[in-house]
């Protein structure tokens, strides 16, 4: 349920290049002057081109180091390499293409393969495994192409358009104008090499932190000493966190004292009291309310946690902030995050999340919650999970009949185009699909690894234990399969390689909620009744209700690290805190009725995917607008229509799937008429 891996891969492999010792004194070279001239020369040439020249020369020019030569040399490199009939521009369009193909796809592979004992359960890790996982082997590949000068011939014949201009230029574009468009992408910032691998580095520390994350249940003691969860059950944070609280919703019994329990846990991680040596441990026994913790019965005093959940963050932090002077708009990283990651700017992102958390339609939600509950809402029950028809379902039926379906990887694997039969595709579509995605079991909570090359298969990483899958399990699963079907029509299925993908990681999200929602056609039992529709519909308003305030508390975290660069991990850890409880206050505790609540901080992905969380929620909004579009359609052939357009930017692409902007109103529309049905 993790990040998309392909997408961060492609876009981070886009801006690496130089990596001797003399990258940092290797500066910029080209004056004005000889921008001006170098215009004129190939103006009075091609006179009708003007446009065109000024564009690609500057950003060549900005690209342009000592190393690769004095001002003269750059004015024959551009007289000598200008592409001015299209002919010929079309030609090395392709070439260009099928070679970026080529490399990207191999290098991606590779990188599958060296993070193999890291991400799938396959044994011990070893530190030598850490060592070649944290190794890019593409990360001196754009390095390369700057001492080779491809890069300049891209710069300069392909140049970059701006947001704006792609939005209000790409309305009349064709495909092949977009996918030169694209191809401007690739070369807009010269980040040294060993940043880039420095960055990979802290990335897969902060990744192997977070997948070994879990927490030992059974050793979990109440307030009576007694424990509630099964022996053997170890949950990772947040997400199994996060679920368990879901499916004790079912157990009328003791769910809620499981509920408070876990909750009390995830409090712990966030304010860092946790006791260190529980974490990924079965030797001790906790008491997660008096935080007193035990060794076969006997008191034993462990630490707590020292910050290193913030120190995570922080190293991010710093190395973000040694590329920014890369760039030279998007100098931070919560502007290349947004504008450049997302297309979309990070104020357009705030200003809609806070106009849906702050909708009076949530306490009306809540109010319809505690009502179904019979009982004043808890925090936790941001995650409530009972509009989903599927928790009138017994939890333990649904276990048995996954985990007979699916003892392991294999059988999962083998079942794949069946799953893909029941939801409409053709024997044929089906068999095309997943004959290009592969199932491995993962040592984590799972993820879906995009192949960049035709050619090459889509994994998808499940967790599944001994005696097999569990419908949790299975639901993520299928999740990430939703991912695997868009990565592998929107490589395969897309016109241009250069336009391969979607518009963001959002757009992912939104086909990996699609398919996750329809888990139980997959499995065929019909739950349906005429409430089902609104039943999701507030299912989805609660979600996102939910994600968009750990999204703020995200973003108002990454503006205080800019705004406070100087600060500590025990610093960064009370404003998390703070910032955690000030979302909350605004926003939840109107509806909960209670304050200062620091739940909104638990997100795994603040630690080790920074600022990505805000691409769940529009991955949400977008699955909304697509599930209204395609309800009276056939959903394998829209699913193949619209994820066949490729890499447009977000505007462009929901403009040609659906016809209107990503926006708030259908799902306020569709929750208003869901309140007045769903009692
Ligand atoms: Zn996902």
């Amino acid at each position: 349920m993790r990040k998309i891996i392909s997408i961060i891969v492609s876009t981070s492999l886009l801006i690496a290049c130089q990596s001797t010792k003399d990258e940092f004194v290797d500066v910029k070279n080209i004056e004005n002057s000889t921008i001006v001239k170098v215009n004129q020369l190939l103006g009075d040439k091609y006179p009708d081109q003007n446009l065109k020249i000024e564009r690609g020369v500057t950003q060549t020019a900005n690209l342009w180091r000592q190393s690769n030569g004095n001002h003269e040399d750059f004015e024959e490199f551009c007289v000598q390499n200008y592409i001015s009939d299209e002919t010929e521009r079309e030609l090395v369009f392709h070439k260009i293409s099928r070679n970026l193909e080529a490399l990207l796809g191999r290098f991606n592979q590779l990188s599958i393969t060296l993070l193999e004992p890291l991400h799938l359960n396959i044994g011990e890790i070893h530190k030598i495994d850490h060592m070649f996982g944290a190794y890019n082997v593409g990360a001196h590949l754009w390095d390369d192409f700057y001492k080779n000068k491809i890069a300049f011939v891209v710069a300069l014949n392909y140049p970059n358009y701006s947001l704006e201009q792609k939005n209000e230029l790409g309305e009349k574009w064709s495909r092949k104008e977009w996918a030169y468009a694209r191809m401007g992408d690739l070369f807009i910032a010269r980040v040294p090499a060993s940043l880039m691998q420095s960055m990979n580095d802290v990335s897969t520390k902060a990744d192997s932190y977070i997948a070994d994350y879990n927490i030992y249940m059974g050793n979990l003691l109440t307030e009576n000493q007694q424990t509630l969860f099964p022996s053997d059950m170890k949950l990772l944070s947040h997400w199994n966190l996060r679920d368990e609280i879901k499916s004790n919703y079912a157990d009328i019994n003791i769910g809620i004292v499981k509920q408070r329990m876990i909750y009390q846990v995830m409090q712990r991680i966030v304010d860092q009291t946790i006791p260190y040596e529980v974490v990924n441990n079965d030797k001790y026994e906790w008491n997660p309310y008096s935080n007193e913790t035990y060794e076969n019965g006997k008191p034993i005093q462990i630490n707590p946690e020292p910050n290193l959940r913030y120190q995570h963050i922080l190293n991010y932090f710093h190395e973000y902030q040694k590329q920014d002077k890369y760039y030279t708009q998007k100098d931070t990283y919560i502007k290349r995050a947004f504008e450049e990651g997302m297309e979309i700017s990070q104020a357009e992102v705030e200003r809609l999340f806070v106009e849906y958390v702050s909708s009076p339609l949530a306490k009306e939600v809540g109010d319809l919650i505690a009502s179904r509950l019979g009982r004043n809402l808890e925090p936790f029950d941001i995650w409530y999970d009972g509009f989903k028809s599927r928790s009138a379902l017994n939890q333990d039926d649904l276990d048995k009949q996954t985990k007979t379906q699916y003892p392991n990887a294999a059988a999962f694997n083998a079942d794949l185009p069946n799953m893909l039969k029941t939801l409409g595709f053709s024997s044929d579509k089906a068999k095309y699909l997943s004959d290009k995605i592969v199932v491995d079991p993962a040592r984590g909570s799972g993820h879906a690894w995009g192949a960049s090359m035709k050619g090459d298969v889509a994994h998808l990483r499940t967790r599944i234990g001994a005696d097999g899958m569990d419908y949790k399990g299975f639901n993520i699963a299928v999740h990430e399969f939703g991912h695997n079907v868009e990565q592998t029509i929107s490589l395969y299925d897309v016109d241009y390689y250069m336009l391969k993908g979607v518009p963001n990681t959002a757009f992912t999200e939104a086909l990996a909620f699609m398919f996750q929602k329809r888990d139980l056609q997959i499995l065929k039992i019909n739950n349906s009744n005429e409430n089902t529709i609104h039943l999701n519909t507030l299912d989805q308003f609660w979600s996102m209700y939910e994600i968009m305030g750990v999204s703020l508390v995200d973003m108002q975290v990454w503006k205080f690290l800019y705004e406070n660069p100087n600060t500590t991990a025990e610093q960064l850890k009370n404003k998390v805190l703070a910032i955690s409880k000030e979302v909350w206050n605004l926003y939840y505790a109107p509806v909960f009725g209670v304050k200062d609540q620091t739940i909104l901080g638990i997100y795994s992905h603040m630690i080790a995917s920074p600022l990505y969380l805000s691409a769940y929620p529009f991955g949400l909004l977008i699955d909304f607008q697509l599930e209204q579009f395609i309800a009276d359609k056939d959903f394998s052939s829209e699913v193949q229509r619209i994820f066949e357009l490729g890499r447009l930017t977000p505007n462009a692409w929901m403009h040609e799937a659906v016809g209107a902007k990503i926006g708030l109103n259908p799902i306020f529309r569709a929750t208003k008429s869901a309140l007045e049905k769903v009692k």
